[in-house]
């Protein structure tokens, strides 16, 4: 079993149920607001409550402010559940090495949910209509959905999140537990190491990998310039007006439109690693991550790895590919043919060994170290030779990243070819 999330576009029926949609979701962040400052700040470290502890209190609160009681109940106890999962959330941060503070009390634009857990809801997808669903939520009312994609037919519904994002826009994720069909990764013993590849994060491109490509960062500098734009027109717009809050989410639509951009890229970079290979390799950035916190553009790349790299292992369940995360440290200093390591600040673009004389880019040299690291993980048996020669000898072809999110991954198949050719 699996829970998946599946995400609509939705409308609101009318007016009115947006509305109480809206007022819902402020009654649930007061909900959220209250135990948090009243309750669970208070109490001493090691002595907090428990979310059921606090759901207690709600038939309490409901007496003191009776608007509470309008809300679907359940609702109101996954908002003060949200408390137990933001401390999670925290607590894993922190055990990373992160500077963590506490939860924080949360206000209009930072709290935009809510949460019906298993009841409360009725999930109407034979309409009649093309891919159209409805949702009637208890004590809000229905919302239309965009039903592109159809819920797994044997699976159970185990929560709905209706959202009102920043661009004003609704959504409704429905999580669900089913038993997906995927197929079987391929057995570790029938595994070529030339059906494997290894990938690095790139200084210069998005990533490198083993078999000699170079994939460019996503060119988003006209989504920058225009979001520069509309936030200068923004800054010059009465605060609070009905311009502004007009050119407020026309600047939320560029930022939606900039994340959009980069999801689809990096699930097409997925999906096409996963389904050319048996194996994937990638270095586990959160461990160097904590190891070398220099600079502000690498951390924010690594954002995007990790991301990456969730995007990789769900692409590789679903095409059967193993993903296998390997230890990232001195991966650009070790020489991938002989191991002996060479100190190399960032600026020195080319692997030079000095002992015995293997020369390639830094970033490929440190791709084919992940290459075989993967491989040991793994436990796939090379017969012949180092994984390096192995691996060995292609040059480095760029794709650029536009090429990938408009062509789908065909461009990037050539070089897989070629690579195999000549290696
Ligand atoms: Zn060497």
């Amino acid at each position: 079993m699996v829970e998946v999330s599946f995400q609509y576009h939705a409308e609101p029926a009318s007016e009115e149920v947006a509305r109480r949609a809206w007022s819902d979701i402020q009654t649930c962040r007061e909900v959220y607001n209250h135990a948090l400052t009243q309750e669970y700040h208070p109490a001493p470290d090691g002595d907090k409550p428990s979310y059921t502890a606090m759901q207690n209190k709600l038939p309490d609160w409901k007496r003191d402010w009776e608007q509470w009681g309008e809300v679907y109940s359940k609702c109101l106890q996954m908002a003060v559940r949200r408390i137990t999962h933001g401390e999670t959330v925290l607590k894993e941060l922190k055990a990373k090495g992160y500077d963590v503070g506490r939860l924080k009390w949360k206000n209009p634009r930072e709290y935009r949910s809510i949460t019906y857990n298993q009841s409360g809801f009725d999930v109407d997808s034979n309409t009649g209509r093309l891919d159209h669903a409805v949702v009637d939520f208890s004590k809000i009312g229905r919302f239309h959905l965009t039903y592109h994609r159809p819920l797994p037919e044997d699976g159970t519904i185990k929560q709905i999140h209706l959202k009102k994002q920043k661009t004003g826009a609704w959504t409704v994720s429905i999580v669900v537990d089913y038993n997906p069909d995927y197929p079987e990764k391929p057995a570790v013993e029938d595994i070529e190491p030339e059906d494997c590849v290894g990938i690095d994060l790139g200084i210069r491109s998005f990533v490198h990998d083993s078999d000699g490509r170079a994939v460019d960062r996503l060119d988003l500098s006209d989504d920058r310039e225009r979001l520069e734009r509309e936030q200068r027109s923004l800054s010059r717009k009465q605060h609070g007006s009905k311009n502004w809050e007009r050119q407020r989410r026309r600047v939320a639509e560029v930022h939606q439109r900039m994340t959009d951009r980069k999801d689809d890229f990096k699930h097409k970079l997925a999906h096409f690693y996963t389904l050319e290979y048996d194996a994937v390799f990638v270095e586990d950035l959160d461990v160097r991550g904590m190891l070398e916190a220099d600079g502000n553009a690498r951390t924010k790349a690594e954002v995007g790895w990790r991301d990456f790299i969730t995007v990789l292992t769900h692409h590789g369940k679903k095409n059967g590919c193993h993903v296998v995360e390997v230890e990232p440290v001195g991966t650009t200093k070790e020489c991938a043919r002989c191991g002996v390591e060479t100190a190399k600040p960032l600026w020195v673009r080319t692997h030079d060994c000095p002992s015995c004389g293997f020369e390639a880019d830094r970033d490929r040299n440190a791709a084919l170290n992940v290459f075989s690291r993967g491989l040991e993980d793994l436990g796939v048996v090379h017969s012949e030779g180092t994984p390096v020669e192995t691996a060995l000898p292609v040059g480095t072809d760029s794709v650029p990243a536009k090429r990938v999110v408009e062509a789908g991954s065909r461009c990037l198949k050539e070089p897989a070819k070629q690579a195999s050719r000549q290696g």
